[in-house]
């Protein structure tokens, strides 16, 4: 029912609107950086393989998932999942996506608290995201301000959480560049390449945080409007 909401559409479009957009920017910057071949001549698993290795990380096993950018890393078995176009292909987007995700397997060997949070909020972040617009909505419908507020509460977690998967994200872009420059000879075009790809992949993280921040801001909107009735 709160999607039909035009005050629910207001509140979110500047977050639909830049959804939208990161979309583009992501398809189109993979498919341009897909055609280029990266100077180093590796496919992004062999890319995974040599960044993971350089790092100690022989633990870590390299496997090939299906899907279209379904490209990440698993904390819980120590495996690192690249999509056929990754894990085949030696082009300066396999290597940018791939060098990232290694980035996350960089971080949980380092036990980086920003990801240990976050691996840590993913139980209660699920359970914030269906039952919290649940309980919210009973709440409000029944006109009982604590439960709505509850359902407010454990929703808010899902607002961090997207809100923590910012730096998490951001920082295993900046290990990805640091190593493909430190290691790998290449260009300033071929880094500029694996900067486009990487930018427009954390904009589409941007657009989640601002996604469920402005939902979280409907349900509060709706609350106190409803209280000042
Ligand atoms: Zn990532």
């Amino acid at each position: 029912m709160f999607y039909f909401d035009p005050l629910y559409l207001i509140i979110s479009l500047p977050a639909l609107i830049l959804g939208f957009i990161a979309q583009i920017k992501v398809k189109s910057a993979f498919n341009k950086y897909n055609q280029i071949p990266n100077q180093a001549g590796m496919t992004g698993a062999k890319i995974a393989r040599t960044m993971l290795d350089s790092a100690g990380l022989y633990n870590v096993s390299i496997e090939r998932v299906r899907g279209f950018l379904s490209d990440h890393y698993d904390p819980r078995t120590r495996k690192l999942r690249l999509s056929p176009q990754v894990f085949d292909g030696a082009s300066i987007a396999s290597l940018g996506v791939a060098a990232h995700e290694c980035g996350h397997a960089l971080q949980h060997s380092e036990s980086y608290g920003w990801l240990k949070f976050r691996t840590w909020m993913v139980p209660t972040t699920s359970i914030g995201s269906y039952l919290g617009p649940l309980i919210f909505l009973v709440g409000f419908m029944f006109s009982i301000q604590p439960i709505a507020w509850l359902g407010v509460g454990l929703f808010s977690l899902v607002a961090v959480f997207t809100l923590i998967t910012l730096p998490v994200e951001i920082n295993a872009s900046t290990r990805a560049k640091k190593w493909s420059k430190q290691y790998l000879n290449l260009d300033r075009d071929q880094q500029a390449g694996i900067k486009s790809v990487l930018d427009a992949a954390a904009l589409t993280y941007v657009a989640a945080m601002m996604q469920a921040v402005s939902t979280l801001l409907y349900f509060v909107f709706l609350l106190t409007g409803s209280r000042r009735r």
